[in-house]
């Protein structure tokens, strides 16, 4: 139960879920972390939007 809010973070190489994330801060947070995916470095830019505004991907 609660459930209910959680975001689906998706790799921008892959478009595979990499995480979850229940809570949105109120500052625009980037996360990088590698996909276990497609195993690229990727950045995720979470905000209070609901999309991903903007993602960025490097070796
Ligand atoms: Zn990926």
């Amino acid at each position: 139960m609660g459930n209910g809010n959680m975001k689906k973070m998706v790799c921008p190489k892959c478009g595979g879920r990499v995480f979850d994330i229940s809570k949105i801060p109120k500052e625009r947070i980037d996360v990088a972390l590698k996909c276990p995916r497609c195993h690229n470095i990727v950045t995720i830019e979470c905000s209070l939007d609901h999309k991903i505004k903007r993602t960025t991907s490097y070796k």
